[in-house]
């Protein structure tokens, strides 16, 4: 498991982009030509071209082009590029309207790893090919600038008056911690933590994605309830260590999806155990407790993942073990999980209607 597929994703964004559009004279990613971008496993890519109506004849030209300029694309096995003149649907230029799923990661206290989690798996939807987002929430201690190495960097005001997220490995981010200085003090109180969190969401321009990861505040008090109920939500990750005080917070966390009607796509135990060179594992803190609590709470488990310094290291180099080193076990773990997660996205909302945006 590597992410190939991200990088592929990549080049084929940019070959899409080296193509002038001839309204615009800009290229045709760029200028929001292209849409329904597709990067498979099997080296399958499609797409789809949306002309201006009144000129759409002088874009099957575009069209012909594009195919063959993504074709020349090694590890491309195969192109289908529509092309459309219906224009593109009018959409408002932030929020995300174009989002297909929104994962909440949550944990029911601080200090569980749970941004952690939230940037590995984040990076693993990515690596799987999939266009992801990642929202960092947690408006009282954001991780995201740290945890993704973003620093000093600032999201841009487009000239629709929203907000660019930031791109940082693949992802497309937005944090409280890239809008305010890290060094000031965060005295703010609800009214202003739900209005930034509003704005994060609605004024953002998330533009289309498959995946958004929300890393939720930690807790499953009220702050956490109506930011549940705000969002359409595919379902929810809780992440957990294995104490038995733990556990109590655990059921929390089910409890408090279950009166959003979100389907919980996981329970993850993090720092496990942690095993030393020779292979002999510790249970620090306790085993198999996470797991327990979801078989007993009929949630899916999706994995432990140990201790390990590779881990704690990429979080504090800002780069996430799985964008940094997919090959390495815990990165692989997190690649399982990601894989479970969006499957049991699948499963459990087949019944559900498609994401509608208030
Ligand atoms: P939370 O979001 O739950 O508050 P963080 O993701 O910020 O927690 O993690 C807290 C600290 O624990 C960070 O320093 C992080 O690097 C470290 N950490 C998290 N998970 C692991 C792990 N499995 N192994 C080692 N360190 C970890």
């Amino acid at each position: 498991m590597n992410n190939r597929l991200a990088l592929l994703r990549e080049s084929v964004e940019q070959r899409l982009d080296a193509i002038r559009d001839p309204s615009t004279g800009k290229g045709l990613f760029t200028s929001g030509r292209i849409s329904g971008l597709e990067v498979r496993w099997d080296g399958k890519v499609s797409f789809t071209l949306e002309a201006p109506p009144e000129v759409a004849e002088h874009y099957v030209a575009v069209r012909d082009r594009a195919d063959a300029e993504v074709r020349k694309i090694e590890g491309v096995r195969g192109v289908t590029a529509v092309l459309t003149a219906h224009g593109p649907k009018p959409q408002s230029a932030g929020g995300i309207g174009r989002v297909k799923h929104v994962i909440a990661v949550a944990s029911a206290k601080g200090g569980v790893g749970k941004s952690t989690v939230a940037v590995n798996l984040a990076c693993s939807f990515a690596a799987l090919g999939h266009g992801t987002g990642l929202l960092d929430l947690d408006v009282y201690g954001p991780s995201a600038p740290t945890l993704l190495g973003t620093g000093e960097r600032r999201p841009q005001m487009s000239r629709e008056k929203v907000l660019d997220p930031l791109d940082a490995h693949g992802l497309k981010t937005m944090s409280i911690g890239y809008l305010v200085d890290p060094a000031s003090p965060m005295i703010w109180r609800g009214a202003m933590a739900t209005s930034a969190v509003r704005q994060m969401i609605d004024e953002v321009a998330w533009g289309e994605l498959d995946v958004l990861v929300l890393d939720m505040p930690p807790g499953t008090g009220d702050v956490q309830v109506t930011l549940v109920q705000r969002v359409p939500l595919a379902g929810a990750i809780i992440v957990s260590t294995p104490q038995e005080m733990a556990l109590a917070d655990v059921r929390r966390g089910l409890a408090m999806f279950e009166k959003t009607r979100a389907p919980i796509l996981g329970v993850i135990e993090n720092m496990a155990y942690f095993e030393t060179a020779d292979g002999k594992r510790t249970h620090i803190f306790g085993e198999g407790g996470a797991r327990r609590t979801a078989e007993a709470a009929g949630a899916p488990f999706l994995g432990e993942i140990p201790i390990d310094v590779a881990l704690r290291e990429s979080c504090d180099a800002g780069v996430p073990l799985v964008a940094a080193q997919p090959d390495h076990p815990v990165s692989r773990r997190i690649l399982d999980m990601a894989q479970a997660a969006l499957a049991n996205v699948a499963r459990l909302n087949k019944a559900a209607p498609r994401i509608q945006v208030k």
